[in-house]
């Protein structure tokens, strides 16, 4: 069933100029739902490292375009055929996060499990503005969520900072942690995490509760307080402290799981040549265009090494990715890791401070009435 909505006050979204230009408002009278679309109104955004990337011009972008893929809200209209990600129905009401990408379920790509790059593939904050779709990013009054979205249900009770990441960080975290289940179990086993932002923090817990022994590496010595406050056994400088010495002095095997979540090219070299014997690298940091990296071929085969890429995720890493928080957010300092929140009015401001790299996560609250 199809509905045109007429809301008031209007939606209004913050479209993209282009690197180093402000923000424009624009007002989306007309929302149109088709069969299996929602109408969500934004509670909270946070601000993503892919934002700020593309929002700087360090990749490539078509503006204008609404950024934004982090956030969490409250359905305000839905069609009759809108369903969460188990099948129920989606309720007016309903306080939900969605996933990043929106996939047609159908073509080749999608069928091998590969929904992330689906033909058809569209994605939330990251699509030029196009009439019929334009509130299609999280920095927004609201988001039109289109039929093909994971969506999941939230408790009342959590924190919208501690959510709103959920969609993008943890989501992808929990993708990293399927894929290398898929590949060799981890209990008991010696896990490094390199860089300890948004998704290395959320690999690093995600690690210690399934029994894996976690060593975090990342060069601030903030982030290495907040890694060991999410697990993390020892939490190293990898520019000054190597990392052998210290496995063997706290008695630690050759790493079975590298999981590298900085994008950072040396860090890339070293997660391949740290492993053990059958070791697993999980490469999830690299979303940006960075310097060719060395293998040594010999290393790989002779170990029996295997290297993995993991870009976005699948339904099944969002609901795991929510059921995570659900259990963790009030035992672990997920709050900590959002800093700062500015009005959506502020967006340019909110992004110069996110760009600092002073915290974690920069907030979007929306404006007051
Ligand atoms: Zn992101
Ligand atoms: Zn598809």
């Amino acid at each position: 069933m199809r509905s045109i909505l007429n809301f008031v006050p209007t939606p209004l979204a913050m479209a993209w100029q282009g690197p180093g230009q402000p923000h424009q408002v624009i007002a989306v009278p007309h929302v149109q739902l088709e069969a299996g679309d929602a109408l969500v109104e934004i509670e909270y955004a946070t601000i993503c490292g892919s934002d700020i990337h593309t929002a700087s011009g360090h990749r490539s972008a078509t503006a204008p375009l609404v950024l934004g893929h982090e956030q969490v809200g409250r359905v305000v209209a839905t069609t009759d055929e809108a369903v969460l990600s188990d099948g129920t129905p989606l309720v007016v009401g309903d306080r939900v996060i969605w996933g990043v990408i929106v996939s047609c379920g159908q073509c080749s790509l999608c069928l091998r499990g590969l929904n992330q790059k689906c033909e058809a593939l569209r994605k939330y904050g990251h699509e030029k503005l196009g009439r019929g779709w334009e509130l299609n990013g999280g920095f927004a009054t609201h988001a039109h969520i289109l039929s093909g979205t994971a969506i999941t249900k939230v408790s009342e009770q959590i924190p919208a900072p501690i959510l709103a990441p959920v969609s993008c960080a943890t989501a992808t975290a929990a993708a990293a942690l399927r894929t290398s289940r898929e590949l060799t179990p981890m209990t008991g086993k010696t896990v490094v995490v390199s860089g300890a932002g948004m998704v290395g923090l959320a690999i690093i817990a995600m690690a210690v509760s399934q029994g894996a022994i976690v060593v975090a590496l990342d060069p601030h010595v903030e982030r290495r307080k907040l890694a060991v406050k999410f697990g993390a056994l020892i939490a190293l400088d990898p520019i000054t402290e190597p990392l052998a010495p210290a496995l063997s002095q706290a008695g630690l095997e050759a790493p079975l799981i590298s999981f590298e979540a900085s994008g950072a090219p040396g860090a890339v070299k070293s997660s391949i040549s740290m492993l053990g014997i059958g070791g697993v690298a999980v490469l999830v940091g690299s979303v940006s265009p960075s310097p060719e990296v060395g293998i040594d071929p010999e290393a790989v085969v002779r170990k029996l090494l295997k290297i993995v890429g993991v870009h976005n995720y699948l339904t099944q890493d969002l609901e795991a990715a929510t059921s995570f928080m659900e259990n963790s957010w009030n035992t672990l300092p997920f709050a900590d890791l959002v800093g700062p929140s500015l009005p959506l009015s502020k967006l340019d401001e909110a992004i110069e401070v996110a760009k600092s790299g002073a915290d974690v996560r920069v907030g979007i609250h929306p404006d007051p009435a």
